[in-house]
């Protein structure tokens, strides 16, 4: 993905954050048209609504389908906004892209099914203008990096060159804090690898709560995203789909208002010394796990000869106890020495099994 060109419109330049707002779903003509209005006054250009919705549970409101498009183009005329909307299927693209909506983007459960994505694909390069064409493709519900860059391949092979990148957090099981979990190094290797493909966060989908829009938000500018998808909803408390993330047009004004925007290309001196030193500290840091390893793998070699199993689950415990009290006690995170401790143990036991 070589030749990635910047999102930019008339009036949407690369220097400020890429900003789209709206509701997760169109609902009806009245609610797209006041919602576009308070987007539009809050200074956002480029207004979303979601047409089609793809549920977790059969039953649930679906969207509106293709009539909603009209209302969304009545919208971009009164209000000069762009427009976009999700596509899931070849159909979608089609009656999309003829009723003028200006940005396509890929559902995380879409981009998700290689099949699906390549329909998409399909559908883009049919049109023979793909390369005009501006298109999204949301991280997969499954933390899994390769499956987003192949559908983003997938979408630049069938010609699109202005391709975006959003990051809405990862399906994790059980009782959490967000709805879908950030895993904010994903994102980061995404760009590390893809430095021109534009990285936008969705903090109404990471959050699934209003609470959680106005930090996650800033957390991504601190991390330099190139911009923001923030659901928006003329009377949020009544929305036909994740009501508890949405937000009045008037508290998206606010919280825009109030993001700190950093300047990625600054480098001062001492930023630079403080950079040195964490490389330095990062140097230690893997030469210490490898002399771990290497006695892990003596280790190894001495419960071979003499029987003994690979994990010993009460030594395991043991160490995993007294290491998590030791490192909250130096002030790190008990959820990050969990993590921390389990992948150096789990690399220690394929060591020692490889042996
Ligand atoms: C949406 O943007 O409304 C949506 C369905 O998002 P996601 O695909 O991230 O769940
Ligand atoms: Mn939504």
């Amino acid at each position: 993905m070589e030749n990635i060109q910047p999102i930019i419109f008339p009036g949407v330049s690369a220097d400020t954050p890429l900003i789209m707002a709206g509701p997760c779903s169109a609902e009806s003509r009245e609610q797209v048209m006041e919602t576009a209005a308070g987007v539009a006054a809050a200074g956002v250009k480029i207004f979303r609504a979601g047409i089609w919705k793809p549920r977790t549970q059969p039953g649930g409101f679906e969207g509106v389908g293709t009539p909603g498009l009209e209302w969304l183009a009545e919208a971009k005329e009164k209000y000069g906004l762009y427009t976009a909307t999700e596509v899931a299927t070849r159909a979608h693209v089609e009656a999309a892209l003829a009723s003028g909506i200006d940005v396509l983007w890929i559902g995380a459960r879409t981009s998700a099914n290689p099949f699906a994505v390549q329909e998409i694909a399909d559908a883009l390069a049919a049109t023979g203008h793909a390369h005009s064409l501006t298109v999204l493709v949301k991280n997969p519900v499954n933390a899994d990096l390769e499956l987003w860059i192949g559908a983003l391949k997938r979408i630049y092979n069938a010609g699109v060159r202005r391709l975006g990148a959003i990051h809405r957090g990862f399906t994790a099981y059980g009782h959490k804090l967000y709805r879908n979990e950030p895993l904010w190094r994903i994102p980061i290797e995404l760009r590390r690898r893809y430095p021109s493909i534009p990285l936008i966060c969705d903090p109404s989908h990471m959050g699934g709560r209003r609470e959680l829009i106005a930090p996650i938000a800033q957390q991504a500018y601190d991390m330099c995203f190139t911009g923001l998808m923030i659901e928006a909803h003329c009377n949020p408390d009544c929305a036909l789909s994740d009501k508890a993330q949405q937000i009045t047009p008037d508290a998206l004004h606010y919280i825009l208002g109030n993001l700190v925007i950093r300047d990625g290309s600054q480098q001062t001196e001492n930023l630079s010394e403080l950079r040195r030193r964490i490389d330095a500290s990062d140097d230690e840091l893997l030469e210490l796990i490898a002399r771990r390893m290497s006695i892990a793998r003596e280790i190894g070699l001495y419960k071979r000869e003499h029987s003994m199993p690979v994990v010993q689950p009460t030594r395991y415990n043991a160490l995993m106890q007294r290491r998590v009290e030791q490192g909250i006690e130096l002030g790190l995170g008990e959820e990050f020495i969990r993590t921390l401790l389990a992948a150096i143990h789990e690399e220690s036991v394929r060591q020692q099994v490889n042996l």
